[in-house]
Parts: structure tokens; C-alpha cells; sequence
């Protein structure tokens, strides 16, 4: 079985072209960074700690990669960077190598949602990794589960990938899509 993150990889990789504009809304160390530049014509990848950026750009320097921008912003600013977007990812929570204390936070995850929902193009779809075990973290997982379950079905898919039987509050995967050609 797929584990989440394969999951979120594969989902967005079916939509995703050399013609398309893509947002890393959490580029942390770069792995989904340096997937994204694999697949899309541009990538806007956001992050609030440099560690991030230098990290991410080392990784893009050694596979070749230009086709990206590396934003020391927080993602809930996307709208000032991006007028349109075919994917986006997000993973939440802090990362393993740095400041434990730098997390992401339920207002301005929900606001950087609801700016990539917004700019999503019809079939755009978004893919968000939900890391639930650190302090705050099932606040964001609500936050996000509140906000998905109430988009317009008209115009949204919201669906969860879960595994239901591990220890430990493994991640899980919220995916949307935007409906219409
Ligand atoms: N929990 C994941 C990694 C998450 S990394 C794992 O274990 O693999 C999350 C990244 O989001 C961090 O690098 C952090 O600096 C970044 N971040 C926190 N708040 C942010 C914000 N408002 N905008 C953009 N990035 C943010």
C-alpha cells in the first residue's frame, strides 16, 4: 500500500505538466521542492527559516534545477508571489533537523489555504501532510479538517488518506481538488 506521502506525491504528479506553475507551501528541507521542479515549469516554494532555503537550494543546485523560486516568506503571503497555480503541498508541523520550536500554526495554515484554493486552476489540486503528534499539532489537524470538510462541493473534492492501525500519530494526507476543465 502507498504510504501518505507517496500518495500525496502521486496525486499531484497526475495533474501536474511542463506547463504548470506549482506552490511548495512548506519547503523545509527541499524533497518535495526538488519533486515539484521535476515536474512543473515553476515552482514558488515558501519558508520562514534560511536553514530551509540553503538547504532546499543546495539540493536543487546538485540535480540541476532553475526552475524555481525560494521565498523567505511565510505561505500565508502566497497571494503576493503567485496570481495562479495547477499544485501545492503542504507539510506541516516543524522540521526534524532544526528548531522544534518553529511549527506551523492553525491561522495562517488555514490562510494560505483558503489564497491556494483560490488560485488553484480549475483541476488544480493541493495535497497537504498532516503531522499531528508535536504540542499545537491537533489544533492545526482540526483547523485543517474543519476547513476542507466545509469547502463547496460544487466546487472542491476534499478526501483523507489515513492509516488507521499504527502507533505513534503517524501523518496522514488531506488531498483537494478544484472541479471543472
Ligand atoms: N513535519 C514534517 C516536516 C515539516 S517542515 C516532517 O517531519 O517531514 C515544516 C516547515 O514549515 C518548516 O521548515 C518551517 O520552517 C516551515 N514553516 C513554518 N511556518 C511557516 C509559514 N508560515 N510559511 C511557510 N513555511 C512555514
Amino acid at each position: 500500500m502507498k504510504r501518505p506521502l507517496e500518495m500525496a506525491h502521486d496525486f499531484l504528479a497526475e495533474v501536474v505538466t511542463q506547463d504548470d506553475i506549482v506552490v511548495d507551501a512548506t519547503m523545509g528541507n527541499g524533497h518535495d521542492t526538488l519533486f515539484l521542479a521535476k515536474l512543473a515549469k515553476q515552482v514558488y516554494a515558501f519558508d520562514i527559516q534560511e536553514q530551509a532555503l540553503e538547504k532546499t537550494q543546495e539540493r536543487l543546485n546538485e540535480a540541476g534545477f532553475e526552475n524555481v523560486q525560494l521565498i523567505l516568506q511565510g505561505h500565508e503571503r502566497v497571494d503576493q508571489f503567485v496570481t495562479e497555480a495547477k499544485a501545492g503541498i503542504f507539510n506541516l508541523g516543524y522540521l526534524p533537523s532544526a528548531d522544534k520550536s518553529v511549527i506551523t500554526k492553525p491561522q495562517t495554515t488555514i490562510e494560505a489555504l483558503e489564497k491556494l484554493c483560490h488560485l488553484l486552476v480549475k483541476g488544480g489540486r493541493i495535497a497537504i501532510m498532516i503531522y499531528y503528534g508535536h504540542e499545537g499539532g491537533d489544533l492545526e489537524r482540526d483547523a485543517v479538517l474543519d476547513y476542507v470538510s466545509n469547502l463547496p462541493q460544487q466546487e472542491f473534492t476534499s478526501t483523507i488518506y489515513q492509516t488507521l492501525n499504527q502507533v505513534n500519530k503517524p501523518p496522514f494526507l488531506v488531498m483537494i481538488e478544484k472541479l471543472g476543465k
